[in-house]
């Protein structure tokens, strides 16, 4: 009997820290998954490194879906071998690796806007170079396995439109390099570029 007891004893005793230990561990559990959350929600400035918005095709589902036919019907060919077949122009020939003029570049399937001429660089490597997106909402990327290499594709996130890949070779600040194809962009100029400050205003006219 006796020694029964201080069994006992010793067996509360130890049952009494183990929940202070659990409690204390789950304190310092909850404690890194905020920091990993608010981590996570100041992101953006990173969110387009090749690797940071690589997801699973499954998980991709652009806002707007169409067929093949209805594609077909609103691209010329090219525009539709590259942007829904997942083309690649050749180098030198699209209408936009050596544009200058300062605007915006939309996708050329839903008209999303994507990048401006504020970011656009010579990279000398015959397509269209950026080294940031103006709206990475915009844009999805995933890994890409074709012809034995691994790269990151970019696509459009609202369309699904294949826009081209991005590498991380490219300028600072951001290091990384758009390389998109001149068929998957619309080009839109800046308003009012190449023109003086002075102009009529066409309100007074009206009075
Ligand atoms: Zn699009």
């Amino acid at each position: 009997m006796p020694p029964q007891a201080e069994d006992t004893t010793t067996s509360v005793s130890a049952r009494r820290w183990a929940p202070i230990g659990m409690a204390a561990g789950l304190v310092l559990v909850t404690a890194a998954g905020w920091q990993w959350l608010q981590a996570g929600s100041h992101a953006p400035a990173e969110a387009m490194t090749p690797e940071a918005t690589t997801h699973s095709e499954e998980d991709f589902v652009p806002d707007i879906n169409k067929t093949e036919e209805q594609w077909q019907a609103e691209l010329t060919p090219e525009q539709f071998k590259v942007t829904r077949q997942k083309g690649t122009e050749r180098p030198y020939t699209g209408k936009y690796w050596n544009h200058k003029e300062p605007g915006k570049y939309k996708c050329v399937c839903c008209g999303a806007e994507l990048f401006t001429s504020a970011t656009k660089y010579d990279s000398g490597c015959g397509w269209p170079s950026f080294y940031a997106a103006d709206q990475p909402d915009n844009l999805h990327t995933e890994a890409d396995r074709s012809w034995g290499m691994v790269r990151t594709e970019v696509m459009c996130k609202k369309c699904g439109a294949h826009l081209g890949h991005v590498f991380d070779d490219g300028p600072q600040p951001t290091g990384v390099r758009f390389c998109m194809n001149s068929a998957s962009l619309d080009f839109e100029p800046e308003e009012g570029s190449g023109e003086g400050n002075a102009k009529t205003p066409s309100r007074k006219d009206a009075e």
